[in-house]
């Protein structure tokens, strides 16, 4: 095991002042394979108190200078990828495949916010004779992001590359399940050139996001998270008079018409589904079948689902996060069977395991036939589809609409009308046709619905969306005296 982890502050590791560790798992095995930092008040107050240090150095250089050090991270990252992509597997538990992925397209957002230079420009207008409004946009000052165990690098990088470049400087709170990854990042942000303060990084769980929101240096706030702690921060900000926007979880519908693909179909609701062990926000929930199609779109997915093996090699199905996770997990699919439903494929049992002791489960489905089943209606968080026949477009609206969550949809059909009337209906922020997994890329922003449980605070993240929230537009009014009014004054002078 590698020694404890430190916090970040001015470019230097900091040992936690509050001395407290606990223990990082490989979800694999359950074993101990590093030491987070338990961060209270004092370290917190200590970075703010770097970040708000460097603000004044870091905003007035110019925006292409703060781009042209992202740059130089962005290689650094791609050069760096494997090794990062071995911390994601180890602390995480994706394959192989999946935690390259998490680092390439992290590394994507950095790219883009590389380009703000082009396109974060303000506004001028001419508003009546020598007057004239503009818009410059000022960077907020200290900002805090704070992550969620499933994307140890993506999740981190929707936020903090923007946050830099628009000329704010960052504290951020990696998930304390997974703090290995960005602990190795860190340093990739001195090697760059990035000068002390301008990015900081404290471990820490409940305590350390508390001192974070409250530290008044702090002026906005981004999470991304659970819906209950979502909820918590965003309340929290409003009261202190903080920006924030923060991400919760999902339930994510799919609806496949009797005209769809049933090969390509079932191949991508599988993918969506168990992708990552079902530890997405953006993942398959509920596949909810249209008509006449059941039979044999079931048979595929569950076909194509039966193949995937357990395992942490490109293709194959990762350990879920922790004991606990895996313990709710099954809960639901135990519940769901004692209620009634058919479980068409049973991945409870996961033996032979690839490694004893660590949280495995294969894919499961679940056919439902009430309605009111909660492994429908609550986030699962883990590879289990839950599958719903309707028989009306109708139906399949209203289930999808009365969700609490609203972060993605998708339609499954041949025809372009078709998906028009799902895609104007449906209740998320994120919609797909044909497509299981619509993340919207940049300069696109990612985010669900404002007024549900997959959305708090203002705007969106990544993309334009972030450029936004990490600045203030600042109106300048001005007034000089026309040419001709020049000329009046010079020839009234002189009269
Ligand atoms: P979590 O809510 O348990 O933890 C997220 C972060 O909140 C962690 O850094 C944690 O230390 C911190 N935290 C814990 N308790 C806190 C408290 N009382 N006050 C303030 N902060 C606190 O979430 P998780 O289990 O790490 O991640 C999984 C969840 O994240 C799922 O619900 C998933 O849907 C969601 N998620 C959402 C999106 C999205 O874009 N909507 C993206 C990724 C993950």
């Amino acid at each position: 095991m590698s020694s404890p982890l430190s916090n970040f502050i001015d470019n230097r590791p900091a040992p936690p002042i509050s001395g407290l560790y606990m223990d990082v798992t490989d979800p694999a095995t359950n074993a101990a394979c590093g030491s987070c930092p338990l961060s209270d008040a004092a370290d917190v107050a200590a970075a703010v108190k770097a970040a708000d240090r460097a603000f004044p150095a870091w905003s007035t250089l110019t925006m292409k200078a703060r781009a042209a050090l992202m740059l130089k991270f962005h290689a650094l990252v791609r050069a760096n990828a494997g090794r990062l992509a071995d911390l994601i597997v180890l602390e995480n538990g994706k394959n192989r495949t999946e935690a390259l992925a998490d680092v390439a397209k992290g590394n994507e957002t950095v790219e883009w916010a590389c380009t703000l230079p082009s396109v974060a420009q303000g506004r001028r207008l001419d508003v009546s004779r020598g007057i004239s409004c503009r818009d410059e946009r000022r960077p907020l000052g200290v900002v805090a992001a704070i992550a969620p165990f499933n994307f140890p690098f993506m999740v981190p990088m929707w936020t903090v590359p923007i946050a830099l470049v628009m000329g704010n400087t960052v504290v951020l709170k990696p998930s304390e399940k997974v703090p290995l990854t960005m602990a190795a990042v860190a340093g990739l942000f001195v090697e760059a050139g990035f000068p002390p303060g301008a990015f900081n990084m404290v471990h820490g769980s409940a305590a350390a996001c508390t001192a974070l929101m409250c530290a008044p240096a702090v002026k906005a706030v981004t999470f991304v998270g659970s819906s209950p702690i979502a909820s918590l921060v965003s309340n929290k900000c409003r009261e202190l008079n903080k920006r924030v926007l923060a991400l919760g979880g999902a339930k994510n519908h799919l609806v496949a018409l009797p005209d769809c693909s049933v090969q390509d179909t079932a191949r991508d609701v599988v993918t969506s589904a168990f992708g990552a062990a079902g530890q997405r926000c953006m993942a398959a929930s509920v596949l909810l079948i249209v008509g006449s199609r059941l039979p044999s779109l079931v048979d595929s997915v569950v076909e194509a689902a039966s193949k995937i093996v357990l395992g942490q090699a490109p293709g194959e199905l990762g350990p879920v996060i922790d004991e606990g996770s895996l313990r709710k997990i099954r809960g639901y699919v135990d519940a769901a069977e004692k209620g009634g439903a058919r479980i068409l494929l049973d991945g409870r049992d996961p033996s032979p395991v690839p490694k004893e002791g660590g949280n495995w489960m294969k894919p499961t489905v679940i056919l439902h036939s009430d309605k009111a089943d909660p492994a429908l209606h609550d986030e699962i968080f883990g590879p289990v589809l839950s599958v719903y026949q309707v028989e009306t477009w109708q139906e399949a609206i209203e289930i999808e609409n009365a969700s609490p969550f609203g972060n993605a949809a998708c339609i499954y059909t041949s025809k372009g009308g078709n998906a028009d009337w799902f895609t104007s209906r449906f209740r998320a922020g994120m919609l797909g046709v044909n497509v299981g997994i619509p993340v919207p890329r940049e300069p696109f922003s990612f985010g669900g619905l404002y007024g549900t449980l997959s959305k708090y605070g203002d705007g969106d993240i990544t993309g334009e969306g972030a450029m936004e929230f990490f600045s203030d537009r600042i109106k300048v009014t001005t007034r000089w005296p026309t040419v001709e009014e020049e000329l009046e004054f010079v020839k009234g002078g002189a009269a």
